[in-house]
């Protein structure tokens, strides 16, 4: 053979003895077919078979099985974004004519996919409070084929009562669909609680290092996880096996990061709530907060994202003084190793349970820094704001 031939054609290396304790990592576009009769078949081959990159090679097998593993349920999908995990899930049990209720407090964005995607297919989506439950059952109708949830919402992490709006959304013959990105599997098993279908944003803890946009769908039944898988080859939705392999790895120190941040995100918590520039500590996990009892009973354990509000006398200072911090960095995401800070207004997404408190929001996630370097940084935010030097950047919409 020609040194060009030789270059391109694959050789075969002796694989005996060989047997790695890390996540093999395989990429490939084609599958090579032995002869052509199996060639011919490849479609024949079940759901775990390997047919084309497009539909996962063994390392997305590896994840799907870890993942659904994690959760307790029968079969897990991977899409490209927690975003896509939910829309994804919405569209896999709801059709035009039918309807989706979607809490006042659910990720931003899927407000978005309402108004523009699931209008324009005919699905209704009817937005509720997240914790009133009477509210809720009036909601489930005829037509309502899904119950979405995410506990604890978005920025303002109410609770919500998986276990009842379970019971109550099958009584009355819908699914319930649970983001459960703020938990993670390794703290609240929406499955064990009677969810039919769990989404997990793999971009935040799962993966653990803020270096990618991933997602999975987890569902309790197999006939649902099936017809997710062969929509979602039709309509090209695949993932890269790289991102698969760095989800795996995270996934190995997934409970001790999230003991960790969670510990040290209470710690500052509890120091926030003391403190004279601070209103208000949302966070499920401090006893006396709103929900902090569906979370004791039903949660294995808390996470490092949590919010806090200003006192208004301070609240026009609070962009410029964050200029302030050195530690933590300004940004959306969260999940990662390090802490966050992300000034969020939540008036404009909430439409049931209007937003009563201050205009700005600020969502921490707390990383895997020591917690003194942390409040450290914090001080040097507080004492800016407190300052009568720092110049009024925000100007707060009243
Ligand atoms: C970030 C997030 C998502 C979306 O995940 P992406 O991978 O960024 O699309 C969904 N739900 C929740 C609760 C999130 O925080």
């Amino acid at each position: 053979m020609r040194d060009e031939t030789i270059s391109v054609s694959r050789i075969e290396v002796d694989l005996a003895g060989y047997d790695s304790l890390t996540v093999p990592i395989h990429r490939a576009s084609t599958i090579r077919y032995h002869d052509a009769s199996s060639f011919a078949a490849r479609f024949e081959r079940d759901a775990d078979g390997y047919v084309y990159g497009l539909y996962g090679t063994p390392t997305h097998r590896y994840l799907e099985k870890k993942i659904t593993e994690l959760e307790g349920g029968a079969r897990t999908v991977l899409v490209p974004s927690g975003q896509a995990g939910i829309t994804c899930a919405i569209l896999s049990v709801v059709a035009a004519g039918e309807s989706v209720l979607i809490p006042d407090t659910a990720y931003g964005p899927v407000r978005d996919f309402a108004k523009h995607e699931l209008a324009a297919l005919g699905i209704e989506a009817v937005f509720y409070d997240p914790i009133d439950l009477k509210a809720l059952e009036r909601l489930i109708g005829p037509r309502t084929r899904l119950v979405w949830t995410e506990s604890p919402g978005s920025v303002t992490l109410e609770m919500q009562d998986i276990p009842a709006i379970v019971s109550m959304a099958h009584a009355k013959g819908a699914l319930v669909g649970c983001d459960n990105t703020w938990a993670s599997p390794v703290n609240f098993k929406p499955i064990a609680h009677g969810a039919d279908i769990v989404v997990e944003a793999l971009s935040k803890h799962l993966s653990g290092h803020s270096d990618l946009i991933l997602g999975s769908i987890t569902t309790r039944e197999e006939s649902l996880g099936l017809k997710l898988k062969s929509s979602l080859g039709r309509l090209g939705i695949g993932t890269s096996p790289d991102d698969c392999a760095l989800v795996a790895r995270g996934i190995e120190t997934l409970a001790i990061r999230l003991r960790r941040s969670g510990d040290t995100g209470i710690k500052i918590a509890k120091w926030l709530a003391d403190h004279p520039c601070v209103d208000s500590v949302i966070h499920p996990a401090l006893p006396g907060n709103p929900g902090h009892e569906i979370w004791k009973r039903d949660f294995q354990g808390s996470c490092g994202v949590f919010t806090f509000t200003l006192v208004d006398r301070y609240a026009n200072q609070a962009f410029a003084a964050m200029d302030a911090l050195e530690l933590i960095s300004i940004g959306a995401s969260w999940g990662g190793t390090k802490s966050l800070i992300a000034p969020t207004s939540v008036r404009a997404l909430r439409t049931v349970r209007p937003w009563t408190g201050p205009e700005y929001l600020f969502r921490l996630n707390i990383g895997l820094e020591h917690p003194d370097d942390l409040k450290d940084d914090l001080n040097r935010f507080f004492a800016a704001l407190a300052s009568e030097r720092t110049p009024s950047l925000m100007r707060v919409a009243t």
